[in-house]
């Protein structure tokens, strides 16, 4: 998408929302221009959350201006086991914290190991929290591991959750779950096809396109409505949403 396209989603967005976060499945950072993505983001108004898994930081090209605005960085480490070769990985991991550190205080930081009950990456995790303890001065045990949230230093967090299994790919359907979808936000691709929730990345449950519908009569289509008003009654009505990995609790 390039930046015109951008600022004309930003335009279209900007009455239904101040917050936008980059990210739908892809890596924001490959984006090659990420940094006038968040400039224009920023110019309209929006508080902006970016979702990577980091390992694009040392080539990042952005101003360090720009990047403090930026409300919070999520960073999924737990995508390390299996794209960052072992040889690389204390680079990887050092790149990260070296970021948070420098811009702790503007931002906030999520450093994400959601990959509880995964096989393999009891060593790899470990890993991970001996690379924390050395770079904020911290103890922390394995027992973190299964803890929620964890704070590593002001406004810097350590998040772990289950590994995740996307839309589609969860293989005994169940029909009784409720989602964040459509209650408090929606994704949009990069195509402008406008979609319930930000897992849907290859618009299965596409509602429609934001550069040709007005967003209002989309988020009012009946298709929309029998989601929203489905998972309101713990019910999913979509077969997409019966194989997904995200259920909510409340
Ligand atoms: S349950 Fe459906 S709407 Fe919710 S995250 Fe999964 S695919 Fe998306």
């Amino acid at each position: 998408m390039s930046p015109q396209r951008f600022e004309e989603v930003l335009l279209r967005i900007k009455p239904f929302t101040r917050y936008i976060y980059l990210h739908v499945l892809g890596e924001p950072m490959l984006h090659p221009h990420f940094g006038a993505l968040l400039q224009l983001a920023f110019q309209h108004g929006f508080n902006v959350n970016v979702t990577s898994n980091g390992s694009l930081l040392g080539r990042l090209k952005v101003e360090p201006s720009v990047l403090r605005q930026v409300r919070q960085f999520n960073f999924s480490l737990h995508d390390a086991v299996e794209n960052i070769p072992p040889e690389g990985l204390e680079d990887y991991l050092l790149g990260v914290c070296n970021f948070v550190k420098a811009y702790q205080g503007s931002c906030y930081f999520s450093l994400r190991l959601w990959n509880a009950g995964a096989d393999g990456v009891s060593a790899f995790n470990r890993y991970c929290l001996d690379v924390l303890n050395r770079e904020f001065g911290l103890s922390m045990t394995d027992d973190v591991l299964s803890q929620r949230s964890t704070t590593l230093a002001d406004g810097i967090y350590l998040k772990n959750a289950a590994r995740f299994q996307w839309p589609g790919q969860v293989a005994e359907g169940c029909a009784s779950r409720a989602c964040y979808a459509l209650r408090d936000h929606i994704a949009i691709l990069s195509d402008g096809s406008v979609v319930p929730c930000c897992l849907d990345a290859d618009a299965q449950l596409r509602l429609g396109n934001i550069f040709t519908d007005d967003l209002q009569a989309l988020l009012a289509s009946p298709r929309a409505e029998a989601i929203r008003k489905g998972f309101m009654n713990r019910k999913a009505v979509e077969t997409l949403c019966q194989h997904c990995g995200f259920v909510l609790d409340k």
